[in-house]
């Protein structure tokens, strides 16, 4: 199995890149951000649980992270690989998914991670806010404030898969197609 790590800040262009990366790999793509939205819009208790946090820019507490991921994992564990979008964002869920994949006698091949500077992720997000209908693009203060949870919380993961010399950084900026062949190179390498 091929099991990679999408990382990177809010609007580092995960989403984007993990629909492209999926495709070419064959790859069964899990965006937490998605699937806590899709529960959001189908009035369902995790959905309830999450969007207080998430309307905030908050992380939503790990336990309920890793319940939900492992659920995903646990359903579609036939598949050839997994990209993880969006998770782990905490040294606990990094370590849980660990175990998870563990089980299934797998591990991370890769943490792919998109580097690109505050001010155009700040950009980016406003932009996006406009038409994607998400209310935690669409202001400023709580995007500031996703970005800061990505400093504080999950940032140290860098340090996590470097030390497991899986970490591969990516310049996240330019057009969409020059950014998916960088990591097409690093996937060569995985
Ligand atoms: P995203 O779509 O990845 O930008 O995530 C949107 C929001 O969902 C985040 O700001 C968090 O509130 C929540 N979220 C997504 N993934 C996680 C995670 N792994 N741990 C905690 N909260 C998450």
């Amino acid at each position: 199995m091929k099991n990679i790590v999408l990382f990177g800040p809010p609007g580092a262009g995960k989403g984007t890149q993990a629909e492209i990366i999926k495709q070419e790999y064959d790859l069964f793509h899990i965006s937490t951000g998605d699937v806590f939205r899709f529960n959001i819009k189908n009035n369902t208790n995790l959905g309830l649980l999450a969007k207080g946090f998430m309307d905030k820019g908050e992380l939503v507490p790990d336990q309920i992270t890793i319940d939900m991921l492992s659920d995903v994992v646990e359903k579609n564990s036939h598949v050839n690989g997994f990209i993880f979008d969006g998770f782990p964002r905490t040294q606990s869920q990094a370590h849980a998914l660990d175990s998870l994949l563990e089980n299934f006698n797998t591990s991370i091949s890769g943490m792919i991670a998109l580097e690109v500077d505050d001010e155009i992720l700040i950009n980016r997000l406003l932009e996006r806010g406009k038409d994607s209908g998400r209310a935690d693009d669409s202001n400023r203060e709580i995007i500031e404030n996703r970005i800061s949870e990505y400093y504080n919380k999950t940032a140290i993961l860098k340090t996590y898969y470097q030390r497991k010399n899986c970490y591969y950084g990516v310049n996240g900026v330019g057009e969409i197609d020059e950014i998916t062949s960088r990591i097409i190179d690093v996937m060569s390498k995985i």
